[in-house]
């Protein structure tokens, strides 16, 4: 297996999530979570970060962050909107503190505004970049939109060839919407066609009028338990339904086991192969506790995180504040502690270790005893854990005794016999 490039690698002490264009972009997927925090702030805001606001972060972030590696994420809205410059200003503040940490970034984008400028300075500063790419374009356009209504698959993959053609590290962060759940085989193919190395699935969970999530926002981020009424509202009809989304997976997996092992990572395999190995979850929604992970907003907010930018949960500013003192504030609020509001058939889990409940924000479901707080994706996540456990447990018993991970497509297949353990 290859080492995970996953952005949202919390191993280095905390974790600031930067959106220096905030909630701007210049699409408008149907799907998006994001866009709708326009409403949060007055009327001709121009969601650009200041300078100033920029030197605090950088300053701050590096100098109180108690561990030798600072990892700086910018996402949007669209973070390529500021330029390349805003960038280069990024690098030049950061050099500052070579001497003193080890300093990466990576950036979240769509892709559609990528140039050769933009790919040159990405490859030169070694950036990683996610690319938003949801497949095939009968896949990626019928959600992934301009505000014109036009598909926007060509953009994305000009974005795509101009990374590969840079030899810029990217990964495809691809979403996986209700439809897209019945086509596994032709999302993955078609990635692996474009030579994309790394991906990750995200499933797209919504509810309805989730305007509404503003008002359930403390209760939805805050990890406590709706109230029963609550409890019924339904989720939008691009919402992937929870066993489907088991099912992507697993046929997913089916074709990587038996064929790409060692050649196409797909990060939420590792992120299973991490659980069983023992080492913590590299991803929040599965891991024991949240809440180290924040996101700063262009103008120096700060909240818990990308999703619970709700006033409830903001923390402070940046400016202003201490980033490990508004971390420590946002877990002694009792963020975070995902363990403690696991309903009983999650203590009781089979996989809880690999699971741990998925993300509090969607933990809207209710268990087969009526118990509220499940996940609503928890048909599908313990589904993908059973089934893909004896094959990442032997996958873990072939890297302890030297041997490369990809000998399992050998095992899976025959004639090669490794004693698959049962599926504990
Ligand atoms: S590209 Fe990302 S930020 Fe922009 S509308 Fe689509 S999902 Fe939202
Ligand atoms: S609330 Fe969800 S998205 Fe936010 S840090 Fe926790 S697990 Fe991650
Ligand atoms: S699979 Fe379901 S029951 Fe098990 S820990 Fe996850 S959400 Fe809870």
């Amino acid at each position: 297996m290859a080492e995970s490039k996953s952005i949202s690698n919390q191993q280095h002490g905390i974790h600031i999530v930067a959106k220096p264009i905030g909630p701007r972009c210049n699409l408008n997927c149907e799907y998006c979570f994001y866009l709708e925090k326009q409403a949060l702030f007055p009327q001709g805001e121009d969601y650009v970060m200041s300078d100033a606001v920029l030197q605090a972060y950088i300053t701050k972030y590096i100098t109180l962050q108690p561990t030798p590696v600072v990892e700086f994420v910018w996402q949007g809205g669209e973070p390529t909107l500021l330029g390349v410059d805003f960038y280069r200003r990024v690098i030049e503040l950061q050099q500052s503190f070579i001497d003193q940490k080890q300093i990466t970034n990576s950036l979240q984008t769509n892709g559609t505004l990528l140039t050769d400028e933009w790919c040159e300075f990405l490859k030169a500063n070694n950036f990683l970049v996610g690319l938003s790419l949801d497949g095939p374009r009968e896949i990626h356009d019928r959600y992934r939109r301009d505000y014109g209504n036009n598909g926007t698959f060509d953009k994305a993959m000009q974005g795509l060839k101009l990374l590969q053609k840079h030899g810029v590290e990217y990964n495809v962060m691809a979403t996986v919407a209700r439809e897209t759940a019945y086509q596994p085989l032709d999302v993955y193919r078609f990635f692996k066609e474009q030579k994309v190395e790394f991906i990750q699935f995200a499933p797209v969970i919504e509810r309805t009028g989730d305007s509404h999530a503003s008002q359930l926002g403390l209760k939805l981020a805050g990890h406590s338990a709706l109230d029963q009424e609550e409890r019924h509202v339904e989720v939008t009809e691009w919402s992937v339904e929870p066993e489907t989304y088991g099912d992507f997976l697993i046929a997913v997996f089916d074709e990587w086991v038996r064929n790409d092992v060692g050649t196409t990572n797909v990060m939420n395999f590792e992120w299973a192969l991490h659980a069983w190995i023992g080492n913590p979850s590299p991803v929040c929604q599965h891991a024991q506790a949240c809440g180290k992970s924040l996101m700063l907003e262009h103008n120096g907010d700060v909240y818990a995180c990308d999703h619970s930018m709700y006033p409830e949960y903001k923390l402070g500013n940046i400016v202003h504040d201490d980033p490990l003192a508004m971390a420590k504030k946002s877990i002694d609020q009792g963020f975070g502690a995902k363990e403690v509001t696991l309903p009983s058939c999650c203590t009781e889990c089979d996989v809880l270790n690999a699971c741990w409940g998925g993300c509090p924000k969607h933990r809207f479901s209710k268990s087969y005893n009526d118990e509220a707080g499940l996940q609503y994706l928890c048909e599908g996540y313990k589904k993908f854990f059973i089934y893909t456990r004896k094959y990442l447990h032997t996958i873990t018993q072939l890297l302890e005794t030297g041997l490369p991970a990809s000998y399992i497509m050998e095992a899976v297949k025959g004639p090669l016999v490794i004693n698959l353990p049962n599926n504990k």
